[in-house]
Protein backbone atom coordinates (compact mmCIF):
# COMPACT_ATOMS: atom_id res chain seq x y z
CA UNK A 1 0.00 0.00 0.00
CA UNK A 2 1.01 3.52 -0.47
CA UNK A 3 1.50 6.02 1.76
CA UNK A 4 3.26 9.34 2.29
CA UNK A 5 5.56 8.14 5.50
CA UNK A 6 8.84 7.48 4.80
CA UNK A 7 9.25 4.16 3.43
CA UNK A 8 11.72 1.89 4.74
CA UNK A 9 14.23 1.66 2.37
CA UNK A 10 14.49 5.78 2.33
CA UNK A 11 14.58 5.90 5.75
CA UNK A 12 17.76 4.22 6.78
CA UNK A 13 19.91 7.37 6.37
CA UNK A 14 19.28 10.64 7.04
CA UNK A 15 20.96 11.89 4.07
CA UNK A 16 19.09 9.39 1.99
CA UNK A 17 15.59 10.85 3.91
CA UNK A 18 16.21 14.77 3.46
CA UNK A 19 16.90 13.58 -0.67
CA UNK A 20 12.84 12.21 -0.67
CA UNK A 21 11.51 14.85 1.65
CA UNK A 22 10.88 18.97 1.02
CA UNK A 23 12.19 20.50 4.04
CA UNK A 24 9.71 22.75 4.44
CA UNK A 25 6.57 20.99 4.69
CA UNK A 26 8.01 17.38 5.33
CA UNK A 27 5.84 16.22 2.53
CA UNK A 28 7.59 14.14 0.13
CA UNK A 29 9.34 15.88 -2.78
CA UNK A 30 9.98 14.90 -6.36
CA UNK A 31 12.20 12.01 -5.64
CA UNK A 32 9.60 10.29 -3.56
CA UNK A 33 6.87 11.22 -5.97
CA UNK A 34 9.12 9.04 -8.53
CA UNK A 35 9.70 5.98 -6.34
CA UNK A 36 6.15 6.01 -5.62
CA UNK A 37 5.18 5.54 -9.02
CA UNK A 38 7.56 3.14 -9.78
CA UNK A 39 6.54 1.25 -7.56
CA UNK A 40 2.91 1.12 -8.43
CA UNK A 41 4.20 0.50 -11.39
CA UNK A 42 5.97 -2.57 -10.34
CA UNK A 43 2.80 -3.56 -8.10
CA UNK A 44 0.92 -3.76 -10.89
CA UNK A 45 2.97 -5.33 -13.70
CA UNK A 46 0.85 -8.68 -13.87
CA UNK A 47 -2.57 -6.56 -13.95
CA UNK A 48 -1.82 -3.34 -15.05
CA UNK A 49 -4.39 -0.44 -13.92
CA UNK A 50 -4.69 3.36 -14.68
CA UNK A 51 -3.61 5.61 -12.28
CA UNK A 52 -3.75 9.45 -12.30
CA UNK A 53 -0.74 12.26 -12.03
CA UNK A 54 -1.90 15.46 -10.40
CA UNK A 55 -0.14 18.92 -10.31
CA UNK A 56 -1.51 21.48 -8.47
CA UNK A 57 -0.15 25.14 -8.61
CA UNK A 58 -1.42 27.87 -6.31
CA UNK A 59 -3.05 30.53 -7.93
CA UNK A 60 -1.92 34.17 -6.93
CA UNK A 61 0.75 32.91 -4.23
CA UNK A 62 3.55 34.87 -5.29
CA UNK A 63 1.62 38.30 -4.66
CA UNK A 64 0.99 36.85 -1.02
CA UNK A 65 4.47 36.59 -0.70
CA UNK A 66 5.70 39.97 -2.03
CA UNK A 67 3.00 41.58 0.08
CA UNK A 68 2.83 39.77 3.42
CA UNK A 69 6.62 38.39 3.33
CA UNK A 70 8.52 35.01 2.77
CA UNK A 71 7.25 33.88 6.36
CA UNK A 72 4.12 34.50 5.46
CA UNK A 73 4.22 32.29 2.33
CA UNK A 74 6.29 29.16 4.00
CA UNK A 75 3.26 29.62 6.50
CA UNK A 76 0.75 29.05 3.79
CA UNK A 77 2.62 26.03 2.11
CA UNK A 78 2.99 24.60 5.60
CA UNK A 79 -0.52 24.91 6.37
CA UNK A 80 -1.66 23.64 2.44
CA UNK A 81 0.74 20.84 2.85
CA UNK A 82 -1.58 19.76 5.74
CA UNK A 83 -4.67 20.42 4.18
CA UNK A 84 -3.74 18.33 1.58
CA UNK A 85 -2.38 15.34 3.52
CA UNK A 86 -5.35 15.49 5.36
CA UNK A 87 -8.01 15.08 2.71
CA UNK A 88 -6.37 13.13 -0.30
CA UNK A 89 -7.71 9.16 0.23
CA UNK A 90 -6.01 6.70 1.54
CA UNK A 91 -2.77 5.05 -0.44
CA UNK A 92 -2.88 8.31 -2.61
CA UNK A 93 0.42 10.30 -2.00
CA UNK A 94 1.07 13.98 -2.26
CA UNK A 95 4.71 15.82 -2.88
CA UNK A 96 5.44 18.82 -2.97
CA UNK A 97 6.98 19.67 -6.04
CA UNK A 98 9.16 22.99 -5.63
CA UNK A 99 7.57 26.41 -4.90
CA UNK A 100 3.80 26.51 -4.84
CA UNK A 101 3.15 23.38 -6.77
CA UNK A 102 2.46 20.28 -5.22
CA UNK A 103 2.16 16.55 -7.18
CA UNK A 104 -0.16 13.74 -6.45
CA UNK A 105 -0.26 10.26 -7.27
CA UNK A 106 -4.01 8.91 -7.04
CA UNK A 107 -3.99 4.69 -8.06
CA UNK A 108 -7.53 4.67 -7.58
CA UNK A 109 -8.48 7.79 -10.21
CA UNK A 110 -8.23 5.78 -13.91
CA UNK A 111 -10.15 8.35 -15.44
CA UNK A 112 -11.49 11.96 -16.56
CA UNK A 113 -14.53 12.41 -14.02
CA UNK A 114 -12.61 10.42 -11.28
CA UNK A 115 -9.99 12.63 -11.99
CA UNK A 116 -12.33 16.01 -12.38
CA UNK A 117 -14.15 14.90 -9.12
CA UNK A 118 -10.69 14.62 -7.28
CA UNK A 119 -10.10 18.07 -8.34
CA UNK A 120 -12.56 19.62 -7.57
CA UNK A 121 -12.73 18.07 -3.99
CA UNK A 122 -8.90 19.38 -2.86
CA UNK A 123 -9.68 23.06 -4.41
CA UNK A 124 -12.44 23.21 -2.22
CA UNK A 125 -10.49 22.00 0.65
CA UNK A 126 -7.33 25.00 -0.17
CA UNK A 127 -10.37 27.56 -0.82
CA UNK A 128 -11.07 27.41 2.80
CA UNK A 129 -9.40 30.92 4.61
CA UNK A 130 -5.65 30.50 5.55
CA UNK A 131 -5.08 32.23 9.18
CA UNK A 132 -2.22 34.04 9.46
CA UNK A 133 -2.47 35.46 12.84
CA UNK A 134 -3.70 38.66 12.17
CA UNK A 135 -5.14 37.99 8.86
CA UNK A 136 -6.77 35.64 6.74
CA UNK A 137 -5.88 35.14 3.51
CA UNK A 138 -7.91 33.01 0.40
CA UNK A 139 -6.06 31.16 -1.79
CA UNK A 140 -7.73 28.87 -5.60
CA UNK A 141 -5.30 26.24 -7.11
CA UNK A 142 -5.20 24.89 -10.49
CA UNK A 143 -4.50 21.28 -11.41
CA UNK A 144 -3.52 19.44 -14.17
CA UNK A 145 -4.07 15.70 -14.17
CA UNK A 146 -2.10 12.73 -16.23
CA UNK A 147 -3.28 9.49 -16.55
CA UNK A 148 -1.26 6.65 -17.16
CA UNK A 149 -0.50 4.92 -19.52
CA UNK A 150 -2.18 6.51 -22.00
CA UNK A 151 -0.70 10.25 -21.39
CA UNK A 152 2.90 8.91 -20.21
CA UNK A 153 3.87 5.59 -19.79
CA UNK A 154 6.86 6.57 -17.52
CA UNK A 155 7.52 9.14 -14.76
CA UNK A 156 8.94 11.77 -16.96
CA UNK A 157 6.20 11.93 -19.92
CA UNK A 158 3.15 11.48 -17.50
CA UNK A 159 4.80 14.74 -15.27
CA UNK A 160 5.01 16.32 -19.00
CA UNK A 161 1.13 15.39 -19.13
CA UNK A 162 0.31 16.75 -16.50
CA UNK A 163 2.68 19.62 -16.80
CA UNK A 164 0.91 20.51 -20.22
CA UNK A 165 -3.00 20.10 -18.84
CA UNK A 166 -2.01 22.64 -15.42
CA UNK A 167 -0.38 24.80 -18.22
CA UNK A 168 -3.71 25.08 -19.86
CA UNK A 169 -5.85 25.28 -16.54
CA UNK A 170 -3.43 28.44 -15.86
CA UNK A 171 -4.37 30.08 -19.36
CA UNK A 172 -8.30 29.63 -18.42
CA UNK A 173 -7.75 31.95 -15.41
CA UNK A 174 -8.00 30.58 -12.21
CA UNK A 175 -8.92 27.48 -9.82
CA UNK A 176 -9.44 25.35 -13.18
CA UNK A 177 -8.91 21.81 -13.41
CA UNK A 178 -7.76 20.02 -16.50
CA UNK A 179 -7.33 16.60 -17.11
CA UNK A 180 -4.36 15.41 -20.00
CA UNK A 181 -7.22 13.92 -23.04
CA UNK A 182 -7.04 13.26 -26.86
CA UNK A 183 -7.73 16.41 -27.98
CA UNK A 184 -4.76 17.90 -25.78
CA UNK A 185 -2.48 15.22 -27.13
CA UNK A 186 -3.70 16.15 -31.01
CA UNK A 187 -3.22 19.67 -30.17
CA UNK A 188 0.35 19.50 -28.58
CA UNK A 189 1.43 17.40 -31.79
CA UNK A 190 -0.47 19.96 -34.35
CA UNK A 191 1.81 22.65 -32.04
CA UNK A 192 4.90 20.93 -32.40
CA UNK A 193 4.69 20.96 -36.26
CA UNK A 194 3.47 24.51 -36.13
CA UNK A 195 6.37 25.25 -34.17
CA UNK A 196 8.48 23.29 -36.89
CA UNK A 197 7.38 25.11 -39.54
CA UNK A 198 7.51 28.57 -37.68
CA UNK A 199 11.13 27.95 -36.94
CA UNK A 200 11.90 26.79 -40.25
CA UNK A 201 10.05 30.03 -41.66
CA UNK A 202 11.96 32.40 -39.16
CA UNK A 203 15.53 30.73 -40.76
CA UNK A 204 14.42 31.62 -44.08
CA UNK A 205 13.00 34.87 -43.68
CA UNK A 206 9.55 33.74 -44.23
CA UNK A 207 7.55 36.04 -41.67
CA UNK A 208 6.39 38.76 -42.76
CA UNK A 209 5.18 42.00 -41.64
CA UNK A 210 1.76 44.50 -42.61
CA UNK A 211 0.82 47.37 -41.64
CA UNK A 212 -2.54 49.10 -40.78
CA UNK A 213 -2.34 52.84 -40.69
CA UNK A 214 -3.83 54.68 -37.45
CA UNK A 215 -5.36 57.88 -38.68
CA UNK A 216 -6.43 61.28 -36.82
CA UNK A 217 -9.97 61.04 -37.05
CA UNK A 218 -10.75 64.45 -37.83
CA UNK A 219 -8.98 64.37 -40.81
CA UNK A 220 -8.88 60.53 -41.37
CA UNK A 221 -5.16 61.10 -42.58
CA UNK A 222 -2.55 58.42 -41.28
CA UNK A 223 -0.36 59.85 -38.18
CA UNK A 224 1.43 55.84 -38.05
CA UNK A 225 0.89 52.40 -38.89
CA UNK A 226 0.77 49.27 -36.64
CA UNK A 227 3.11 46.75 -37.62
CA UNK A 228 1.57 43.38 -37.94
CA UNK A 229 3.09 39.90 -38.18
CA UNK A 230 2.18 38.01 -41.31
CA UNK A 231 2.66 34.12 -41.83
CA UNK A 232 1.45 32.43 -44.97
CA UNK A 233 3.17 28.76 -44.67
CA UNK A 234 2.96 26.76 -48.22
CA UNK A 235 1.88 23.40 -46.38
CA UNK A 236 -0.40 25.06 -43.46
CA UNK A 237 -1.70 27.86 -45.57
CA UNK A 238 -2.40 31.47 -43.27
CA UNK A 239 -1.77 30.76 -39.62
CA UNK A 240 -2.70 33.77 -37.41
CA UNK A 241 -0.33 36.11 -35.47
CA UNK A 242 -2.93 35.16 -32.56
CA UNK A 243 -1.90 31.88 -33.01
CA UNK A 244 1.65 31.44 -33.92
CA UNK A 245 3.12 34.44 -31.53
CA UNK A 246 1.53 32.77 -28.37
CA UNK A 247 3.54 29.68 -29.68
CA UNK A 248 6.88 31.43 -30.28
CA UNK A 249 6.16 32.83 -26.48
CA UNK A 250 5.36 29.48 -25.18
CA UNK A 251 8.17 27.63 -27.26
CA UNK A 252 11.04 29.89 -25.94
CA UNK A 253 11.56 32.15 -29.48
CA UNK A 254 9.97 34.71 -29.14
CA UNK A 255 13.01 36.92 -29.52
CA UNK A 256 13.91 35.38 -32.96
CA UNK A 257 10.53 36.46 -34.11
CA UNK A 258 10.54 39.57 -32.50
CA UNK A 259 13.59 40.71 -34.10
CA UNK A 260 13.33 39.72 -37.22
CA UNK A 261 9.85 41.57 -37.62
CA UNK A 262 11.11 44.41 -35.84
CA UNK A 263 13.80 45.29 -38.26
CA UNK A 264 11.49 44.37 -41.20
CA UNK A 265 8.70 46.91 -39.90
CA UNK A 266 11.90 49.75 -39.15
CA UNK A 267 13.03 49.01 -42.65
CA UNK A 268 9.58 49.66 -44.24
CA UNK A 269 8.95 52.84 -41.62
CA UNK A 270 12.16 54.52 -42.90
CA UNK A 271 10.68 55.00 -46.33
CA UNK A 272 7.56 56.80 -45.04
CA UNK A 273 6.86 60.26 -44.52
CA UNK A 274 9.40 61.20 -41.31
CA UNK A 275 6.14 62.50 -39.20
CA UNK A 276 4.50 59.11 -39.08
CA UNK A 277 5.18 56.22 -36.56
CA UNK A 278 5.76 52.61 -36.58
CA UNK A 279 3.89 51.16 -33.55
CA UNK A 280 5.15 47.91 -32.76
CA UNK A 281 3.56 44.60 -30.68
CA UNK A 282 6.13 43.75 -27.88
CA UNK A 283 5.02 40.29 -26.53
CA UNK A 284 4.58 39.54 -22.71
CA UNK A 285 7.77 37.34 -22.45
CA UNK A 286 9.85 39.91 -23.76
CA UNK A 287 8.93 42.38 -20.97
CA UNK A 288 10.13 40.11 -18.40
CA UNK A 289 13.49 39.93 -20.03
CA UNK A 290 15.72 42.99 -19.31
CA UNK A 291 17.56 42.18 -22.31
CA UNK A 292 14.49 43.38 -24.29
CA UNK A 293 16.13 46.87 -24.30
CA UNK A 294 19.77 46.21 -26.13
CA UNK A 295 17.53 44.43 -28.14
CA UNK A 296 15.39 46.65 -29.32
CA UNK A 297 17.18 49.62 -29.41
CA UNK A 298 20.54 47.90 -31.66
CA UNK A 299 17.79 46.99 -34.14
CA UNK A 300 15.99 50.39 -34.15
CA UNK A 301 19.78 52.10 -34.18
CA UNK A 302 21.26 49.47 -36.99
CA UNK A 303 17.84 50.01 -39.09
CA UNK A 304 18.65 54.24 -39.16
CA UNK A 305 15.19 54.58 -37.50
CA UNK A 306 14.70 57.40 -34.77
CA UNK A 307 13.72 55.77 -32.05
CA UNK A 308 11.37 59.05 -31.63
CA UNK A 309 9.47 57.36 -34.16
CA UNK A 310 8.96 53.92 -32.52
CA UNK A 311 6.08 52.75 -30.30
CA UNK A 312 5.93 49.86 -28.41
CA UNK A 313 2.44 48.48 -27.71
CA UNK A 314 2.01 46.48 -24.64
CA UNK A 315 -0.93 45.00 -22.69
CA UNK A 316 -1.91 44.71 -19.30
CA UNK A 317 -1.71 41.02 -18.63
CA UNK A 318 2.27 41.33 -20.14
CA UNK A 319 3.09 44.15 -17.12
CA UNK A 320 1.44 42.05 -14.60
CA UNK A 321 3.54 38.96 -14.67
CA UNK A 322 6.53 40.89 -13.65
CA UNK A 323 5.88 44.11 -12.75
CA UNK A 324 8.87 45.39 -11.36
CA UNK A 325 10.82 43.75 -14.85
CA UNK A 326 8.43 45.53 -16.81
CA UNK A 327 8.38 48.85 -15.58
CA UNK A 328 11.98 49.09 -15.59
CA UNK A 329 12.19 48.46 -19.16
CA UNK A 330 9.46 50.84 -20.48
CA UNK A 331 11.40 53.53 -18.23
CA UNK A 332 14.34 52.50 -19.99
CA UNK A 333 13.08 52.85 -23.37
CA UNK A 334 11.13 55.89 -22.98
CA UNK A 335 14.82 57.45 -21.86
CA UNK A 336 15.80 56.45 -25.84
CA UNK A 337 12.49 58.78 -26.70
CA UNK A 338 10.64 55.74 -27.59
CA UNK A 339 6.63 55.52 -26.98
CA UNK A 340 4.48 53.19 -24.63
CA UNK A 341 1.11 52.40 -26.36
CA UNK A 342 -1.44 50.12 -23.59
CA UNK A 343 -3.05 47.80 -26.30
CA UNK A 344 -6.62 46.18 -25.95
CA UNK A 345 -7.47 48.21 -23.19
CA UNK A 346 -10.71 47.56 -21.35
CA UNK A 347 -10.41 43.40 -22.06
CA UNK A 348 -7.64 42.48 -19.99
CA UNK A 349 -7.55 43.04 -16.01
CA UNK A 350 -7.71 46.95 -16.46
CA UNK A 351 -6.42 48.28 -13.69
CA UNK A 352 -6.50 52.16 -13.21
CA UNK A 353 -3.54 52.41 -10.66
CA UNK A 354 -1.42 50.76 -13.53
CA UNK A 355 -2.50 53.85 -15.82
CA UNK A 356 -0.97 55.83 -12.79
CA UNK A 357 1.83 53.65 -11.89
CA UNK A 358 3.41 53.01 -15.35
CA UNK A 359 4.22 55.47 -17.34
CA UNK A 360 1.83 55.35 -21.08
CA UNK A 361 1.87 57.46 -23.64
CA UNK A 362 -1.33 56.33 -25.10
CA UNK A 363 -4.12 53.93 -24.70
CA UNK A 364 -5.57 51.72 -27.27
CA UNK A 365 -9.28 51.09 -26.44
CA UNK A 366 -9.85 47.81 -27.59
CA UNK A 367 -12.72 46.41 -30.32
CA UNK A 368 -14.74 45.26 -28.31
CA UNK A 369 -15.95 48.23 -27.02
CA UNK A 370 -15.97 49.55 -30.60
CA UNK A 371 -17.98 47.29 -32.49
CA UNK A 372 -20.73 47.96 -29.67
CA UNK A 373 -20.37 51.57 -29.58
CA UNK A 374 -23.45 52.33 -31.69
CA UNK A 375 -25.54 49.33 -30.44
CA UNK A 376 -24.73 49.34 -26.67
CA UNK A 377 -25.19 52.08 -24.48
CA UNK A 378 -22.59 50.51 -21.62
CA UNK A 379 -20.30 50.08 -24.76
CA UNK A 380 -20.99 54.00 -24.96
CA UNK A 381 -20.05 54.88 -21.69
CA UNK A 382 -17.52 52.94 -21.00
CA UNK A 383 -15.60 54.46 -24.33
CA UNK A 384 -16.73 57.93 -23.22
CA UNK A 385 -15.47 57.54 -19.69
CA UNK A 386 -11.60 56.27 -21.12
CA UNK A 387 -11.54 59.03 -23.42
CA UNK A 388 -12.35 61.51 -20.43
CA UNK A 389 -9.85 59.70 -18.08
CA UNK A 390 -6.95 59.72 -20.70
CA UNK A 391 -7.55 63.48 -21.26
CA UNK A 392 -7.31 63.97 -17.88
CA UNK A 393 -3.96 62.03 -17.16
CA UNK A 394 -2.41 63.32 -20.95
CA UNK A 395 -2.85 60.14 -22.69
CA UNK A 396 -3.62 60.31 -26.18
CA UNK A 397 -6.21 57.84 -27.14
CA UNK A 398 -6.57 55.37 -30.26
CA UNK A 399 -10.08 53.48 -31.01
CA UNK A 400 -9.17 49.92 -32.35
CA UNK A 401 -10.71 48.11 -34.53
CA UNK A 402 -13.33 50.96 -36.76
CA UNK A 403 -15.37 49.38 -39.10
CA UNK A 404 -17.76 52.29 -40.06
CA UNK A 405 -18.83 55.51 -40.63
CA UNK A 406 -20.66 55.93 -37.43
CA UNK A 407 -18.73 54.61 -35.07
CA UNK A 408 -15.84 56.82 -36.58
CA UNK A 409 -18.65 59.86 -36.15
CA UNK A 410 -19.35 58.74 -32.88
CA UNK A 411 -15.59 58.67 -31.35
CA UNK A 412 -14.86 61.65 -33.12
CA UNK A 413 -18.02 63.50 -31.37
CA UNK A 414 -16.72 61.73 -28.07
CA UNK A 415 -13.41 63.78 -28.52
CA UNK A 416 -11.07 60.32 -29.39
CA UNK A 417 -7.93 61.87 -31.62
CA UNK A 418 -6.81 58.76 -32.93
CA UNK A 419 -8.23 55.97 -34.49
CA UNK A 420 -7.57 52.47 -36.41
CA UNK A 421 -9.74 49.56 -38.32
CA UNK A 422 -10.72 48.09 -41.71
CA UNK A 423 -12.43 51.24 -42.09
CA UNK A 424 -9.89 53.16 -42.75
CA UNK A 425 -7.68 50.67 -43.71
CA UNK A 426 -6.77 46.80 -43.36
CA UNK A 427 -3.03 45.74 -42.73
CA UNK A 428 -1.17 45.77 -45.80
CA UNK A 429 2.44 44.58 -47.10
CA UNK A 430 4.87 47.41 -47.23
CA UNK A 431 5.01 47.91 -50.91
CA UNK A 432 1.11 48.19 -50.76
CA UNK A 433 1.40 50.31 -48.01
CA UNK A 434 3.74 53.07 -49.72
CA UNK A 435 1.86 52.63 -52.49
CA UNK A 436 -0.98 53.84 -50.65
CA UNK A 437 0.70 56.48 -48.80
CA UNK A 438 1.62 57.72 -52.30
CA UNK A 439 -2.33 57.16 -53.27
CA UNK A 440 -3.26 59.49 -50.01
CA UNK A 441 -0.69 62.13 -50.56
CA UNK A 442 -1.29 62.08 -54.49
CA UNK A 443 -5.32 63.09 -53.30
CA UNK A 444 -3.98 65.26 -50.61
CA UNK A 445 -1.80 67.82 -52.83
CA UNK A 446 -4.75 67.21 -56.21
P1 LIG B 1 -3.55 43.74 -31.74
O1 LIG B 1 -2.19 44.25 -31.42
O2 LIG B 1 -4.66 44.25 -30.90
O3 LIG B 1 -3.79 44.11 -33.26
C1 LIG B 1 -5.02 44.47 -33.80
C2 LIG B 1 -5.70 43.30 -34.45
O4 LIG B 1 -7.00 43.69 -34.86
C3 LIG B 1 -4.99 42.83 -35.73
O5 LIG B 1 -5.23 41.44 -35.81
C4 LIG B 1 -5.75 43.58 -36.80
O6 LIG B 1 -5.64 42.97 -38.08
C5 LIG B 1 -7.15 43.50 -36.25
N1 LIG B 1 -8.01 44.57 -36.75
C6 LIG B 1 -7.67 45.84 -37.03
N2 LIG B 1 -8.73 46.57 -37.42
C7 LIG B 1 -9.79 45.73 -37.38
C8 LIG B 1 -11.20 45.87 -37.69
O7 LIG B 1 -11.67 46.93 -38.07
N3 LIG B 1 -11.98 44.77 -37.51
C9 LIG B 1 -11.47 43.59 -37.11
N4 LIG B 1 -12.31 42.57 -36.99
N5 LIG B 1 -10.17 43.41 -36.81
C10 LIG B 1 -9.34 44.47 -36.96
P2 LIG B 1 -4.09 40.42 -36.18
O8 LIG B 1 -3.16 41.01 -37.21
O9 LIG B 1 -4.72 39.11 -36.46
O10 LIG B 1 -3.25 40.33 -34.85
C11 LIG B 1 -3.79 39.74 -33.71
C12 LIG B 1 -2.90 39.97 -32.52
O11 LIG B 1 -1.67 39.28 -32.65
C13 LIG B 1 -2.52 41.43 -32.31
O12 LIG B 1 -3.56 42.13 -31.68
C14 LIG B 1 -1.29 41.28 -31.47
O13 LIG B 1 -1.64 41.08 -30.12
C15 LIG B 1 -0.67 40.01 -32.00
N6 LIG B 1 0.40 40.37 -32.94
C16 LIG B 1 0.33 40.65 -34.26
N7 LIG B 1 1.54 40.94 -34.75
C17 LIG B 1 2.41 40.85 -33.72
C18 LIG B 1 3.84 41.04 -33.58
O14 LIG B 1 4.57 41.40 -34.52
N8 LIG B 1 4.37 40.85 -32.34
C19 LIG B 1 3.60 40.49 -31.26
N9 LIG B 1 4.20 40.32 -30.09
N10 LIG B 1 2.27 40.32 -31.36
C20 LIG B 1 1.68 40.50 -32.57
MG1 LIG C 1 -1.50 45.98 -31.09
MG1 LIG D 1 -5.13 45.79 -29.91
Amino acid sequence: MLTDEVSPDVSQSEPQATAYTDGLTGLGNRNRLRDKMRRLIAERAADPAPFALCIANLDGFKPINDLFGMDAGDEILCQVAHRLKACIPDGAVVTRHGGDAFAFLFPLVFERTGAEKMGQMIRDVLSAPYDLGDRNVRLSASFGFAIHPFAGEDFDDLLKSADTALYRSKRRGRGQITVYSHQIAQEMKRATQLEQALRNAIIKDQVDVHFQPIVALKTGMPVGFEALARWNDPDLGFVSPAIFVPLAEERGFIDALSEALLRKAAEAALSWPRELFLSFNLSSAQLMDPSTVGTIMSIVNRSGLDPERLELEITETAIMTSAETAQRILLDLRQFGVRISLDDFGTGQSSLGRLRDFSFDKVKIDRAFVARITSDRPSELIIKAIIAMCDGLGLQVVAEGIEHLQEAEMLKHFGCALGQGYYYGKPMDAATTLAWLNSIQYEQSA
